[in-house]
Protein backbone atom coordinates (compact mmCIF):
# COMPACT_ATOMS: atom_id res chain seq x y z
CA UNK A 1 0.00 0.00 0.00
CA UNK A 2 2.36 3.39 -1.25
CA UNK A 3 -0.78 5.41 -2.87
CA UNK A 4 -2.46 5.99 0.67
CA UNK A 5 -1.53 9.57 0.78
CA UNK A 6 0.64 10.66 4.83
CA UNK A 7 1.01 14.08 4.58
CA UNK A 8 4.54 14.59 7.02
CA UNK A 9 5.08 17.68 8.60
CA UNK A 10 8.47 17.51 10.48
CA UNK A 11 9.33 19.31 14.25
CA UNK A 12 11.78 21.83 13.82
CA UNK A 13 12.60 21.47 17.44
CA UNK A 14 13.84 18.07 17.51
CA UNK A 15 14.53 16.72 21.34
CA UNK A 16 17.58 15.59 22.56
CA UNK A 17 17.25 11.62 22.67
CA UNK A 18 17.80 10.18 26.34
CA UNK A 19 21.55 9.76 26.63
CA UNK A 20 21.10 7.14 29.42
CA UNK A 21 19.06 4.50 28.43
CA UNK A 22 19.29 2.38 31.54
CA UNK A 23 16.80 4.93 33.10
CA UNK A 24 14.28 4.84 30.61
CA UNK A 25 11.82 3.33 32.47
CA UNK A 26 7.98 2.26 30.62
CA UNK A 27 6.30 5.13 28.77
CA UNK A 28 7.69 8.22 30.11
CA UNK A 29 9.25 10.36 27.31
CA UNK A 30 8.22 10.41 23.59
CA UNK A 31 9.62 10.92 20.28
CA UNK A 32 9.22 13.68 17.91
CA UNK A 33 6.17 12.99 16.14
CA UNK A 34 2.69 11.51 16.23
CA UNK A 35 0.93 9.64 13.42
CA UNK A 36 -2.83 11.11 13.56
CA UNK A 37 -5.81 10.59 10.82
CA UNK A 38 -9.73 11.01 11.05
CA UNK A 39 -12.97 9.12 10.52
CA UNK A 40 -16.11 10.02 9.23
CA UNK A 41 -18.91 7.51 8.54
CA UNK A 42 -19.61 9.45 5.51
CA UNK A 43 -15.90 10.37 4.53
CA UNK A 44 -14.15 7.44 5.59
CA UNK A 45 -10.47 7.46 6.40
CA UNK A 46 -8.75 10.86 6.35
CA UNK A 47 -6.55 13.44 6.88
CA UNK A 48 -3.63 10.72 7.11
CA UNK A 49 -0.73 13.08 9.08
CA UNK A 50 2.52 13.05 10.76
CA UNK A 51 3.06 15.83 13.06
CA UNK A 52 5.16 17.11 16.05
CA UNK A 53 4.69 15.93 19.00
CA UNK A 54 1.51 17.59 20.91
CA UNK A 55 -1.19 17.89 23.29
CA UNK A 56 -4.51 17.36 21.80
CA UNK A 57 -6.89 19.76 21.73
CA UNK A 58 -10.25 18.05 21.98
CA UNK A 59 -14.04 19.27 22.35
CA UNK A 60 -15.50 18.53 26.36
CA UNK A 61 -18.22 16.80 24.87
CA UNK A 62 -15.76 14.10 22.73
CA UNK A 63 -17.19 10.78 23.07
CA UNK A 64 -14.21 8.79 24.09
CA UNK A 65 -14.10 11.56 27.81
CA UNK A 66 -17.74 10.63 28.30
CA UNK A 67 -18.91 7.41 27.12
CA UNK A 68 -14.94 5.62 27.15
CA UNK A 69 -14.69 4.27 23.58
CA UNK A 70 -11.56 3.95 22.98
CA UNK A 71 -9.16 1.26 22.10
CA UNK A 72 -5.25 0.62 21.94
CA UNK A 73 -2.36 -1.11 20.70
CA UNK A 74 0.89 -2.15 22.22
CA UNK A 75 3.81 -3.52 20.31
CA UNK A 76 7.63 -2.80 19.88
CA UNK A 77 10.30 -1.77 17.51
CA UNK A 78 13.43 -4.05 18.37
CA UNK A 79 17.28 -2.86 17.51
CA UNK A 80 19.00 -5.98 15.96
CA UNK A 81 22.66 -6.08 16.56
CA UNK A 82 23.61 -4.69 13.03
CA UNK A 83 21.68 -1.81 13.41
CA UNK A 84 18.77 -2.53 12.06
CA UNK A 85 15.01 -1.96 13.38
CA UNK A 86 12.81 -4.51 13.18
CA UNK A 87 8.92 -4.87 14.09
CA UNK A 88 7.52 -8.22 15.77
CA UNK A 89 4.17 -9.55 13.96
CA UNK A 90 2.82 -6.32 13.88
CA UNK A 91 -0.02 -7.70 11.45
CA UNK A 92 -1.58 -9.41 14.69
CA UNK A 93 -1.73 -6.13 16.63
CA UNK A 94 -3.43 -4.46 13.25
CA UNK A 95 -5.97 -7.64 13.32
CA UNK A 96 -6.60 -7.54 16.99
CA UNK A 97 -7.11 -3.69 16.65
CA UNK A 98 -9.86 -4.03 13.76
CA UNK A 99 -11.52 -6.91 16.15
CA UNK A 100 -11.35 -4.78 19.72
CA UNK A 101 -13.02 -1.99 16.95
CA UNK A 102 -15.99 -4.26 15.81
CA UNK A 103 -16.49 -4.55 19.67
CA UNK A 104 -17.12 -1.02 20.44
CA UNK A 105 -18.37 0.47 17.10
CA UNK A 106 -14.94 2.44 16.39
CA UNK A 107 -14.03 1.82 12.87
CA UNK A 108 -11.56 -0.43 11.57
CA UNK A 109 -8.88 0.06 9.44
CA UNK A 110 -7.70 -1.83 6.29
CA UNK A 111 -5.01 -4.10 6.86
CA UNK A 112 -2.69 -2.85 4.20
CA UNK A 113 -3.46 0.67 5.46
CA UNK A 114 -2.72 -0.28 8.95
CA UNK A 115 1.04 -1.79 8.03
CA UNK A 116 1.78 1.14 6.25
CA UNK A 117 1.50 4.40 8.24
CA UNK A 118 2.63 1.52 10.86
CA UNK A 119 5.90 1.51 8.70
CA UNK A 120 6.12 4.90 7.98
CA UNK A 121 5.92 6.14 11.09
CA UNK A 122 8.45 3.99 13.00
CA UNK A 123 11.10 4.36 9.90
CA UNK A 124 10.26 8.37 10.68
CA UNK A 125 11.44 7.32 14.27
CA UNK A 126 13.38 4.68 13.95
CA UNK A 127 16.84 6.68 15.33
CA UNK A 128 14.74 7.03 18.71
CA UNK A 129 14.88 3.07 18.99
CA UNK A 130 17.22 2.56 21.65
CA UNK A 131 20.30 -0.01 21.36
CA UNK A 132 21.03 -0.88 24.78
CA UNK A 133 20.34 -4.59 26.03
CA UNK A 134 16.85 -5.28 26.47
CA UNK A 135 15.59 -1.78 25.31
CA UNK A 136 13.22 -1.00 22.94
CA UNK A 137 11.00 1.80 21.28
CA UNK A 138 7.59 1.11 22.41
CA UNK A 139 4.35 1.26 20.07
CA UNK A 140 1.17 2.64 20.87
CA UNK A 141 -1.64 2.93 18.85
CA UNK A 142 -4.84 3.95 19.36
CA UNK A 143 -8.50 4.99 18.09
CA UNK A 144 -11.30 6.65 20.39
CA UNK A 145 -14.32 8.04 19.24
CA UNK A 146 -14.69 11.85 18.81
CA UNK A 147 -18.03 13.04 18.23
CA UNK A 148 -18.94 16.43 19.78
CA UNK A 149 -22.40 15.77 21.25
CA UNK A 150 -23.51 13.78 24.50
CA UNK A 151 -26.20 11.85 22.45
CA UNK A 152 -25.11 8.45 23.13
CA UNK A 153 -25.15 6.33 19.57
CA UNK A 154 -23.08 4.50 17.90
CA UNK A 155 -19.65 6.63 16.89
CA UNK A 156 -19.71 8.60 13.90
CA UNK A 157 -16.15 10.83 13.94
CA UNK A 158 -13.06 8.92 15.50
CA UNK A 159 -9.18 9.91 15.88
CA UNK A 160 -6.53 7.08 14.97
CA UNK A 161 -3.23 8.16 16.70
CA UNK A 162 0.10 6.72 16.93
CA UNK A 163 2.77 7.86 19.63
CA UNK A 164 6.37 6.26 20.62
CA UNK A 165 8.22 5.98 23.25
CA UNK A 166 11.82 4.75 24.18
CA UNK A 167 11.28 1.90 26.91
CA UNK A 168 14.21 0.61 28.76
CA UNK A 169 14.91 -3.47 29.54
CA UNK A 170 11.84 -4.89 31.85
CA UNK A 171 14.61 -6.40 34.42
CA UNK A 172 17.17 -4.09 34.72
CA UNK A 173 18.60 -6.47 37.56
CA UNK A 174 17.63 -9.75 36.01
CA UNK A 175 14.30 -11.70 35.57
CA UNK A 176 12.67 -11.49 39.26
CA UNK A 177 9.58 -13.56 39.87
CA UNK A 178 6.97 -11.94 40.51
CA UNK A 179 4.47 -12.42 43.49
CA UNK A 180 0.85 -12.66 42.44
CA UNK A 181 -2.88 -12.35 44.53
CA UNK A 182 -5.77 -13.48 42.72
CA UNK A 183 -8.47 -12.36 43.36
CA UNK A 184 -11.53 -13.13 44.48
CA UNK A 185 -13.68 -10.18 44.66
CA UNK A 186 -13.58 -7.77 41.29
CA UNK A 187 -13.74 -9.44 38.33
CA UNK A 188 -12.07 -8.17 34.54
CA UNK A 189 -14.53 -9.09 32.13
CA UNK A 190 -17.44 -11.41 31.38
CA UNK A 191 -18.24 -13.31 28.51
CA UNK A 192 -20.15 -11.33 26.21
CA UNK A 193 -18.98 -8.34 27.34
CA UNK A 194 -15.24 -6.13 26.32
CA UNK A 195 -12.61 -8.79 27.69
CA UNK A 196 -11.21 -9.94 24.51
CA UNK A 197 -11.25 -6.41 23.10
CA UNK A 198 -8.07 -4.17 24.42
CA UNK A 199 -9.70 -1.05 25.27
CA UNK A 200 -9.18 1.68 27.88
CA UNK A 201 -12.31 0.57 29.97
CA UNK A 202 -10.87 -2.96 31.02
CA UNK A 203 -8.20 -1.41 32.63
CA UNK A 204 -10.28 1.57 34.47
CA UNK A 205 -12.63 -1.51 35.83
CA UNK A 206 -9.47 -3.46 36.93
CA UNK A 207 -7.55 -0.79 39.07
CA UNK A 208 -9.18 -1.26 42.47
CA UNK A 209 -7.82 -5.07 42.61
CA UNK A 210 -4.48 -3.66 41.56
CA UNK A 211 -4.34 -1.25 44.40
CA UNK A 212 -5.35 -4.00 46.91
CA UNK A 213 -2.81 -6.56 46.00
CA UNK A 214 -0.58 -3.54 45.81
CA UNK A 215 -1.02 -2.65 49.23
CA UNK A 216 -0.21 -6.40 50.67
CA UNK A 217 2.82 -6.53 48.35
CA UNK A 218 1.40 -8.26 45.00
CA UNK A 219 2.31 -7.02 41.81
CA UNK A 220 -0.40 -8.16 39.95
CA UNK A 221 -3.88 -9.62 40.00
CA UNK A 222 -4.46 -13.17 38.63
CA UNK A 223 -8.40 -12.77 37.67
CA UNK A 224 -11.25 -15.97 37.54
CA UNK A 225 -13.79 -15.95 35.35
CA UNK A 226 -16.68 -13.38 36.28
CA UNK A 227 -19.26 -15.97 35.97
CA UNK A 228 -18.49 -18.26 38.53
CA UNK A 229 -15.06 -16.96 39.98
CA UNK A 230 -14.05 -20.82 39.40
CA UNK A 231 -11.66 -20.62 36.18
CA UNK A 232 -8.30 -19.01 35.73
CA UNK A 233 -8.49 -16.09 33.20
CA UNK A 234 -5.27 -13.69 33.01
CA UNK A 235 -2.78 -12.28 34.84
CA UNK A 236 -3.13 -7.68 35.35
CA UNK A 237 -1.82 -7.43 31.48
CA UNK A 238 -0.71 -10.58 30.53
CA UNK A 239 -1.86 -14.08 30.12
CA UNK A 240 -1.35 -16.61 32.32
CA UNK A 241 0.58 -20.45 31.68
CA UNK A 242 1.23 -23.09 34.09
CA UNK A 243 3.34 -26.23 33.56
CA UNK A 244 1.71 -29.01 35.36
CA UNK A 245 2.92 -32.56 35.48
CA UNK A 246 5.00 -31.74 32.96
CA UNK A 247 2.15 -30.35 30.37
CA UNK A 248 1.66 -26.85 29.53
CA UNK A 249 -1.88 -25.69 30.43
CA UNK A 250 -3.52 -21.83 29.38
CA UNK A 251 -6.90 -20.56 29.70
CA UNK A 252 -8.34 -21.06 26.59
CA UNK A 253 -9.58 -18.17 24.36
CA UNK A 254 -13.47 -17.88 25.77
CA UNK A 255 -14.22 -14.30 24.82
CA UNK A 256 -13.75 -12.87 28.08
CA UNK A 257 -9.67 -13.17 27.80
CA UNK A 258 -7.28 -11.12 25.73
CA UNK A 259 -5.70 -12.83 22.77
CA UNK A 260 -2.02 -12.02 23.61
CA UNK A 261 0.15 -12.13 20.53
CA UNK A 262 3.02 -12.97 23.41
CA UNK A 263 0.50 -16.23 24.56
CA UNK A 264 0.21 -16.87 20.95
CA UNK A 265 3.75 -17.14 20.10
CA UNK A 266 4.20 -19.07 23.17
CA UNK A 267 2.12 -21.57 22.47
CA UNK A 268 4.02 -22.08 18.69
CA UNK A 269 7.41 -22.27 20.59
CA UNK A 270 6.15 -24.33 22.97
CA UNK A 271 5.01 -26.85 20.53
CA UNK A 272 7.72 -26.32 18.06
CA UNK A 273 10.13 -27.60 20.86
CA UNK A 274 8.14 -30.90 21.58
CA UNK A 275 5.88 -29.90 24.82
CA UNK A 276 2.10 -30.81 25.02
CA UNK A 277 0.15 -27.37 25.47
CA UNK A 278 -3.57 -27.38 26.65
CA UNK A 279 -5.90 -24.55 26.27
CA UNK A 280 -8.93 -25.15 27.90
CA UNK A 281 -10.64 -24.58 31.08
CA UNK A 282 -8.21 -24.18 34.43
CA UNK A 283 -10.32 -24.13 37.80
CA UNK A 284 -8.61 -22.68 40.89
CA UNK A 285 -9.42 -26.07 42.80
CA UNK A 286 -7.25 -28.08 40.27
CA UNK A 287 -4.34 -25.71 40.43
CA UNK A 288 -4.58 -25.27 44.12
CA UNK A 289 -4.10 -29.49 43.87
CA UNK A 290 -1.56 -29.01 41.45
CA UNK A 291 0.28 -26.73 44.09
CA UNK A 292 -0.85 -28.72 47.37
CA UNK A 293 0.70 -32.29 45.37
CA UNK A 294 3.73 -30.45 43.79
CA UNK A 295 2.62 -31.14 40.36
CA UNK A 296 2.77 -27.19 39.44
CA UNK A 297 6.03 -27.24 38.30
CA UNK A 298 6.23 -23.55 36.88
CA UNK A 299 3.95 -20.68 36.23
CA UNK A 300 4.54 -17.14 34.30
CA UNK A 301 2.89 -14.66 32.32
CA UNK A 302 3.19 -13.42 28.87
CA UNK A 303 2.69 -9.92 27.43
CA UNK A 304 4.78 -7.51 24.70
CA UNK A 305 5.95 -5.33 27.99
CA UNK A 306 7.70 -8.06 30.16
CA UNK A 307 7.81 -10.96 27.36
CA UNK A 308 8.04 -13.65 29.56
CA UNK A 309 7.37 -12.81 33.71
CA UNK A 310 7.40 -15.98 36.37
CA UNK A 311 6.02 -16.36 39.29
CA UNK A 312 7.55 -17.25 42.25
CA UNK A 313 4.20 -16.94 44.84
CA UNK A 314 0.49 -16.88 44.59
CA UNK A 315 -1.87 -15.80 47.12
CA UNK A 316 -5.23 -17.17 47.19
CA UNK A 317 -7.49 -15.88 49.84
CA UNK A 318 -5.15 -15.67 52.26
CA UNK A 319 -2.89 -18.82 51.64
CA UNK A 320 0.25 -18.31 50.35
CA UNK A 321 1.57 -20.71 47.69
CA UNK A 322 5.39 -20.70 46.68
CA UNK A 323 5.85 -21.42 42.55
CA UNK A 324 9.16 -23.11 41.80
CA UNK A 325 10.63 -22.28 45.40
CA UNK A 326 10.27 -18.45 44.04
CA UNK A 327 12.80 -18.86 41.18
CA UNK A 328 12.44 -19.03 37.49
CA UNK A 329 12.31 -22.08 35.73
CA UNK A 330 13.92 -23.88 32.69
CA UNK A 331 10.80 -23.61 30.62
CA UNK A 332 9.90 -20.09 31.40
CA UNK A 333 13.77 -19.45 31.27
CA UNK A 334 13.62 -20.96 27.53
CA UNK A 335 10.31 -19.29 25.93
CA UNK A 336 12.03 -15.59 27.18
CA UNK A 337 15.60 -16.69 25.70
CA UNK A 338 13.68 -17.51 21.96
CA UNK A 339 11.13 -14.97 21.86
CA UNK A 340 13.92 -12.33 22.47
CA UNK A 341 16.40 -13.71 20.91
CA UNK A 342 14.03 -13.47 17.49
CA UNK A 343 12.82 -10.17 18.92
CA UNK A 344 16.44 -8.88 19.12
CA UNK A 345 17.62 -10.50 16.14
CA UNK A 346 20.26 -12.43 18.17
CA UNK A 347 18.75 -16.35 16.84
CA UNK A 348 16.95 -17.28 13.42
CA UNK A 349 13.65 -15.80 13.56
CA UNK A 350 12.61 -19.38 11.68
CA UNK A 351 8.83 -18.41 12.35
CA UNK A 352 8.67 -15.73 9.79
CA UNK A 353 7.26 -13.10 13.10
CA UNK A 354 10.20 -10.31 12.44
CA UNK A 355 9.26 -7.56 9.43
CA UNK A 356 12.12 -5.47 8.86
CA UNK A 357 10.77 -1.26 8.09
C1 LIG B 1 -2.16 -6.47 25.87
C2 LIG B 1 -2.67 -7.43 26.88
C3 LIG B 1 -2.13 -8.73 27.02
C4 LIG B 1 -0.92 -9.21 26.28
O1 LIG B 1 -1.03 -9.14 24.90
P1 LIG B 1 0.29 -9.14 24.00
O2 LIG B 1 -0.22 -9.04 22.62
O3 LIG B 1 1.01 -10.39 24.27
O4 LIG B 1 1.09 -7.95 24.44
C5 LIG B 1 -2.74 -9.58 27.93
N1 LIG B 1 -3.79 -9.19 28.68
C6 LIG B 1 -4.30 -7.94 28.60
C7 LIG B 1 -5.45 -7.57 29.45
C8 LIG B 1 -3.75 -7.02 27.70
O5 LIG B 1 -4.26 -5.80 27.63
Amino acid sequence: MTNFDIKITRTDAPKAKPADTSKLGFGKIFTDHMFMMDWNSEKGWYNARIVPFENLSIHPASTVLHYGSEIFEGLKAYRRADGQVQLFRPIENIRRMNRSAERLCLPEIPEDIALHVLKTFVDLEKDWTPDADGTSLYLRPFMYGNDESLGVHAVHNATYAIIASPVGSYYPEGINPVKIMIEDQDVRAVRGGTGYAKCGGNYAASNRAGERAAKQGYSQVLWLDGVERKYIEEVGAMNVMFKIDGKIVTPMLSGSILPGITRMSCIAVLKDKGFEVEERLLSIDELAEALENGKLEEAWGCGTAAVVSPIGELCYKGVKYPVNNGEIGATTQMLYDTLTGIQWGKIEDTFGWTESL
